[in-house]
């Protein structure tokens, strides 16, 4: 594992934070009923690899099903930097959301798809492309 420390913002820079992550280990997107529909791209890390700079008063905690996952959203902009396990165990961060990456490197980075919809985490769904 190569940690690689990534400045990341909202749209309106409200929410700045920093994360320790290895995005060539694997990024995710997944077809749950909100990764869908944000169109969500997130990497996992460990919530001791991510820093919330500013915004936390800025951010609305949106949780629905089992209230198990933070959706966290800018009151000012409506972008999603991130979401967070509600157990504090981690952080889903917004690839987007990543400062400094030219388009090259987002193409080259490895996308793995979860059937998030089917509650199958370890498996792909039948169809990615619109993820
Ligand atoms: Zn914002």
């Amino acid at each position: 594992m190569s940690l690689t420390t990534y400045a990341g913002r909202c749209h309106c820079g409200a929410v700045q934070f920093e994360t320790d992550a290895d995005l060539d280990a694997g990024t995710l997107r997944c077809n749950c009923s909100i990764c869908a529909k944000t169109r969500f791209w997130l990497v996992f890390v460990p919530a001791e690899r991510f820093r919330l700079l500013t915004g936390d008063e800025t951010l609305a905690d949106y949780r629905f099903g089992a209230q198990r996952i933070r959706h966290r959203f800018c009151t000012v902009c409506g972008v999603k930097p991130f979401g967070m396990a509600a157990d504090g165990s981690g952080v889903a961060v917004n690839v987007a959301c990543l400062e400094g990456l030219a388009p090259e490197r987002l193409a080259s980075l490895p996308v793995n798809h979860v059937d998030g919809a089917h509650d199958r985490w370890n498996a792909a769904p039948a169809v990615t492309s619109h993820l």
